[in-house]
């Protein structure tokens, strides 16, 4: 009878060992064919652009000095957005890096939110002034200041307002919404956009992660952006949240923990006297 049982436990033991390895087999298979379609979508960001780039410049070179100005000038705006979207490409991929290596140092200081808006809206702007959006940054009145890094908050909230365009048609507006509630404050990105369906809502925030919508009309991407917006957020204790309402548009708010009136920075306080 002990025999019988110390087989039967040797067996199961064994069963048990193999279905783990077939889990671990399965989840690298997915991991490695996750890491192809990646780099398979990354080299294409980064021809895009680039063949955009080089053809333009043989235009300008084939011209000599005789282009005519709007020419020219419409030549220079395409350039810049090009390498525009080639910064934000590694930019992206360098955060990720940095994140997976979980170095996302946070330099926080206490900051008043608006003149960080201001700072994104200007950073898009060469994206929201191609395609005609118009954005619109209302401030609610109480204080907004965040303890926050600056630089992060930049790129999160330009992230949102980059999604704000490349998902809503031309002409439309982006509005930016700051409040005060509860110890938050809140940033609402809204656009009238495509929207996102209700099934795929909640996995927008996943690295990689892109919508049928992108996937359909070859939106430029990588699936990265919100998934840096929330990492952000959450470096900061903050939250990321979304509401859609497919073919009227979508509203991202990012809520970060007010700074009280004890966390202003101490540098600035001097020293006691
Ligand atoms: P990417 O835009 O590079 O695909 P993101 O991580 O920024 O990656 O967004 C993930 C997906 O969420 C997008 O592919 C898109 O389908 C959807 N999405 C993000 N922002 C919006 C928006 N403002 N309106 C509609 N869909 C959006």
């Amino acid at each position: 009878i002990h025999d019988i049982t110390d087989r039967r436990r040797a067996e199961h033991a064994l069963r048990q060992a193999y279905e783990a390895e077939q889990a671990t087999v399965a989840r690298l298979t997915e991991l490695d064919e996750a890491k192809d379609a990646f780099i398979a979508t990354v080299s294409h960001e980064l021809r895009t652009p680039l063949t955009s780039l080089a053809g333009y410049l043989e235009l300008l070179d084939d011209a000599g000095v005789d282009v005519d100005p709007v020419r020219h000038r419409r030549m220079l705006e395409a350039m810049t957005r090009s390498t525009a979207r080639l910064q934000n490409l590694v930019e992206d991929l360098l955060a990720v890096n940095a994140l997976g290596a979980g170095e996302l140092p946070v330099h926080a200081a206490a900051v008043p939110v608006r003149p960080l808006i201001e700072e994104a809206v200007r950073a898009a702007s060469a994206q929201t002034r191609s395609s005609g959006h118009r954005v619109e940054i209302r401030t609610d009145a109480g204080a907004q200041t965040v303890t926050a890094d600056r630089d992060l908050l930049v790129r999160a909230i330009n992230a949102l307002l980059s999604n704000a365009v490349k998902y809503s048609p031309i002409d439309t507006p982006i509005t930016v919404h700051t409040s005060a509630a509860g110890g938050q404050v809140a940033i609402a990105v809204t656009d009238r956009g495509v929207g996102i369906d209700a099934d795929e809502l909640p996995r927008v925030f996943e690295r990689f992660y892109r919508a049928r919508y992108a996937h359909e009309h070859a939106v430029q991407g990588v699936g990265l952006g919100l998934w840096l917006v929330k990492t952000i957020a959450e470096a900061h204790g903050g939250t990321i949240g979304a509401v859609s309402t497919p073919g009227e548009g979508s509203t991202f708010t990012l809520s970060l923990p007010a700074a009280g009136p004890d966390t202003a920075p101490s540098v600035e306080s001097g020293p006691p006297v």
